[in-house]
């Protein structure tokens, strides 16, 4: 088990994997671990994810986190079971229980991260649809982040494959920061949790929320489901939220565009998802032409990258019906290709797809291909503007 694996398994975010990543590599130090009470399914990532750390410690853990009250049983990991699940919390309750500056700032150098996991349920890929977010939703969530909040999001109603429960699989909603030199130690001595909140802040910590948003986006899980599993968050820490997190201002920089994946395999659709966001991409899935064209029309695609065999509308139909759409006919397509036949490829061209490529080629490849599509579409642009002018 690697944390690759891992990550593809549960579907963890690349930002939480470069967070476990950092933690891993310094051994002597302490994770604290915030989740809630009861749940098997954080238990089976840890006794997964641990052995990667120290394989001589995961005996003992798998012992004692049986019911998860592992307190000071582990050298390097402190689990808070807590109603209150965000990260100042949780470091303040454990600071709190050392009277001295000296032992507080001795605990406070030993803290590595401080991890808070939530079990998610993923939306199923085969009965997903893009739908309005219900202004109902839209209330239970912080007002503070009510214009991050997306217009429409993909909602299932069920299908045979979820056994009409909407829902397949689990990933975990988290929220983290990293203690390392870029927060200096003195100001986490501050007993203000406002204070406390901002710090973390500045280093890119995300509330639950934030991170739930970003789930839905990525069409991942649904809004109903980021407000079932997420604790109300404390109401002071709730007004210091106006500011976007760090990491949050960095990805909008680094944006280069929205690009929507179209595939109906689920391990394929997401993996195409996971390379493309770490690009800078911002990414929308569908899983056939019609979602996708659904898609289209509500939202700013900078380009598409489309299997080709779909149930309900294939690539070549999705093709054919952008080509049509003088909204729409400018939108670049790369499509995915099986097979290597020449003719199916010129025929592709001729239906209108930008480029193609075949499906088993390597990342970097298809990468390249996405960003000659996109600069072509923009000296296109530059021309026309020109000619117009
Ligand atoms: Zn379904």
């Amino acid at each position: 088990m690697t944390l690759k694996s891992l990550q593809s398994n549960l579907g963890l975010s690349d930002e939480l994997l470069f967070f476990l990543e950092e933690i891993y590599k310094n051994q002597d130090g302490i994770l604290l671990l915030g989740c809630p009470e009861n749940s098997e399914l954080i238990t089976s990532f840890l006794i997964e994810a641990y052995p990667l750390i120290k394989m001589s410690r995961i005996e003992r853990f798998i012992e004692d986190s049986k019911n998860l009250g592992l307190e000071s049983a582990l050298n390097n990991t402190q689990v808070i079971v807590s109603n209150d699940l965000d990260c100042t919390t949780i470091f303040l309750s454990l600071l709190e229980q050392y009277s001295n500056e000296a032992d507080k700032l001795k605990v406070i150098s030993k803290i590595n991260g401080i991890l808070i996991l939530i079990p998610l349920k993923k939306q199923c890929g085969s009965c997903s649809k893009p739908t309005s977010i219900p202004s109902t939703s839209k209330e239970r969530f912080p007002t503070m982040l009510a214009s991050s909040i997306p217009s429409s999001y993909l909602f299932s109603r069920g299908c045979e494959k979820c056994g009409y429960s909407s829902y397949s699989n689990h990933t975990f909603l988290e929220s983290f920061v990293r203690i390392n030199n870029d927060i200096p130690k003195n100001s986490l001595l501050a007993v203000n949790p406002e204070e406390i909140f901002n710090t973390f802040r500045k280093v890119g910590c995300k509330v639950l929320f934030e991170s739930g948003l970003d789930k839905i986006k990525l069409g991942i899980t649904s809004i109903e489901e980021v407000i079932r599993v997420t604790p109300p968050l404390n109401s002071a820490f709730e007004k210091l939220l106006s500011g976007p997190s760090i990491t949050e201002s960095i990805s909008k920089e680094k944006g280069k565009g929205t690009i929507l994946i179209v595939e109906d395999d689920d391990d394929q659709r997401e993996i195409l998802r996971m390379v493309f966001n770490k690009e800078g991409y911002e990414v929308l899935v569908a899983t056939n032409g019609s979602e996708a064209f659904n898609i289209l029309t509500q939202n700013q695609i900078s380009i598409i990258v489309s299997d080709i065999m779909m149930p309900v509308m294939n690539g070549l139909e999705l093709v054919q019906k952008i080509k049509n759409d003088p909204n729409l006919s400018k939108t670049p397509v790369l499509m995915l290709t099986a097979s290597s036949n020449p003719d199916h490829e010129v025929k592709l061209l001729e239906q209108g797809a930008d480029d193609y490529c075949a499906k088993n080629v390597k990342k970097k490849v298809l990468i390249t291909r996405v960003e000659k599509l996109l600069r072509k579409d923009n000296s296109i642009n530059k021309i026309s503007d020109f000619l117009a002018d």
